[in-house]
């Protein structure tokens, strides 16, 4: 099926790529429950978030200005944070597909070894000039400077890779508008704009508790609940954003 010399010249089509043998498995039940984890994760902080400029916004005035711009600036970052994460989730963070155009022509080791073996059991890469060809997903992946990487728990080859999350089970890679970075980073940055955004409505909050001549017990326990909340929250984004700390955490 795979001959040796005519292969780079003869014609290949879809039908040859189906024929190629399977790709690796991913690893299914490290990468779900390393997304059960991360998905968990982003809901608790958004539920405590929300909660928590929830609980500063009923204290005040209803008809308050602060009170309005409180609930709309956390439900838009929630809003925000959640379609990211559904990003991270569904998107495709860049891997390297199989097709006439990445498989073909074969290096030839692995030509022989199909017609051989019907296997490739090569244990490095090939590399031809500046092109770099994957022995385990079996196609050409790009040059060098493309940044990709096998990711060993997905089994793909992804491009402009960065790091596999621990925490969301999946491959953080892309630069620009490719890949699923952009997710990655508006998502961590919403879990920092959320925080920011409790903390600041909740001192808001006081000061206009202790203008009005409000209770003051009431207005220092509602803060005290905020830099709690935040605290906790800011640990989970930190862990989050640093793949190194991410297994403490699963
Ligand atoms: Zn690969
Ligand atoms: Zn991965």
């Amino acid at each position: 099926m795979f001959g040796s010399e005519p292969h780079r010249r003869e014609r290949r089509t879809e039908a040859d790529v189906r024929a190629l043998p399977p790709l690796p498995r991913p690893d299914r039940a490290t990468m779900c429950a390393e997304a059960t984890c991360g998905c968990t994760l982003v809901l608790v902080v958004v539920a405590v978030l929300v909660a928590t400029t929830e609980s500063v916004a009923s204290s005040l005035r209803p008809e308050s200005y602060l009170s309005i711009l409180g609930r709309i600036a956390i439900l838009t970052e929630a809003a925000v944070a959640l379609a990211c994460l559904c990003g991270l989730m569904f998107g495709d963070p860049g891997v390297v597909k199989r097709s006439v155009s990445t498989c073909f022509p074969m290096p030839r080791q692995v030509a022989d070894a199909l017609e051989r073996e019907g296997k490739v059991q090569l244990q490095h890469n090939i590399v031809e000039g500046q092109h770099e060809y994957c022995t385990r997903c079996l196609l050409w992946r790009g040059t060098k400077s493309d940044g990709c990487h096998h990711c060993s728990t997905c089994q793909r080859c992804v491009r402009a890779f960065d790091h596999h999350c621990g925490v969301f089970g999946r491959c953080i890679a892309g630069n620009g508008y490719g890949g699923n970075m952009g997710y990655f980073k508006v998502l961590i940055s919403m879990g920092g704009a959320g925080i920011f955004t409790a903390m600041t409505f909740s001192l808001a909050s006081m000061a206009e508790h202790i203008t009005r001549g409000g209770d003051l017990i009431l207005a220092v326990m509602t803060i005290s609940m905020t830099v709690g909340s935040c605290c906790c929250c800011s640990c989970v984004m930190w862990a989050v954003a640093n793949p190194s700390s991410a297994p403490a955490l699963v």
